[in-house]
């Protein structure tokens, strides 16, 4: 075969793979909207093949021009698939990756404590009287360590009521988000079986792959971590969300929700009935007013 033949074979293959590489891009931009395209590539894209096209016109390349006028209609194909998506908001949100913590935020261990607590000694504890403390810090020191044993019986975790709105808006966010729950059982390792048990009876729509019991919570790789125990935001490199709970209402580091309608209107965007936004702002802190879909807390 004659050198120039060769040559011509090789650019006929090479803009061959160089033009169909785009069919691929086109299928997925009619798929998911092409969120992650972006429009200064394109138009650029395509005033460089406008350039090459001139340019083997200019020099009478047939096959520099056949390549550049079907790579235009393809590489235009997908800005208008992009553009649609986008006009009719097809363009799908990424998907956060949420940990929800169990006690305090959607279990209510604190109230099973404090009953288990007033039967073990004939007390009438309320809530109100935690002033900031957890059950453990505010009776009698020569109760703490009897007190904080009473987590232990393996039924403790059993029969915890629900938080107001919890498994509504859980629900919510699993259609939304991928939700896993993430406890800290390490803590309490007798609480597992309960802990599980109750799990499948008031979220059953949560997997079991997305149930992740553990000791240290930087382990877990999510946007979004609501929890109540400020000290499981240390190191994580996601966004806090602070739960608010008796123990915790000095801490003003974190972004706050007082109740699962408020982590609606913040995750979910659902301002409508009137629930604010967020709870108490940290003190000198912007007011932060939602999640981005890449995880960033915007005001
Ligand atoms: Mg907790």
């Amino acid at each position: 075969m004659p050198l120039e033949a060769w040559v011509e074979w090789i650019g006929g293959v090479a803009a061959v793979c160089t033009t169909v590489a785009f069919v691929p891009q086109i299928v997925r931009t009619w798929r998911h909207g092409g969120r992650d395209l972006s429009y200064g590539m394109l138009i650029l894209f395509l005033v460089g093949i406008v350039l090459w096209l001139a340019y083997g016109w200019l020099i009478h390349a047939r096959m520099v021009i056949l390549a550049n006028v079907v790579t235009f209609f393809l590489v235009g194909l997908n800005l208008i698939l992009k553009a649609s998506a986008g006009a009719r908001g097809k363009a799908p949100p990424r998907r956060l990756r949420i940990a929800v913590d169990m006690d305090e935020v959607i279990a209510d261990s604190r109230a099973k404590h404090l009953r288990a607590y007033n039967a073990a000694f004939g007390e009438s504890l309320s809530a109100d009287d935690l002033a900031g403390r957890s059950l453990e810090e505010a009776v009698p020191e020569s109760r703490a360590a009897r007190t904080a044993e009473l987590v232990l019986e393996p039924s403790f975790f059993e029969d915890l009521d629900v938080l107001d709105d919890g498994i509504e808006v859980v629900r919510e966010l699993a259609a939304r988000h991928e939700v896993f729950i993430a406890s800290a059982a390490m803590e309490v390792p007798t609480s597992f079986a309960a802990k599980y048990r109750w799990l499948r009876e008031h979220f059953p729509f949560i997997p079991t792959s997305h149930i992740v019991f553990c000791g240290d919570k930087t382990v877990l790789d999510v946007d979004v971590l609501i929890d109540d125990t400020p000290r499981h935001f240390e190191g994580f490199r996601g966004t806090p969300v602070l739960f608010s709970a008796p123990h915790n209402r000095e801490e003003t580091r974190f972004l706050r929700v007082s109740s699962w309608r408020e982590v609606r209107a913040l995750l979910l965007g659902d301002d409508a009935r009137g629930v604010p936004a967020l709870g108490v702002p940290p003190v000198g802190a912007p007011t932060p007013r939602r999640v981005t879909d890449s995880g960033r807390v915007v005001s």
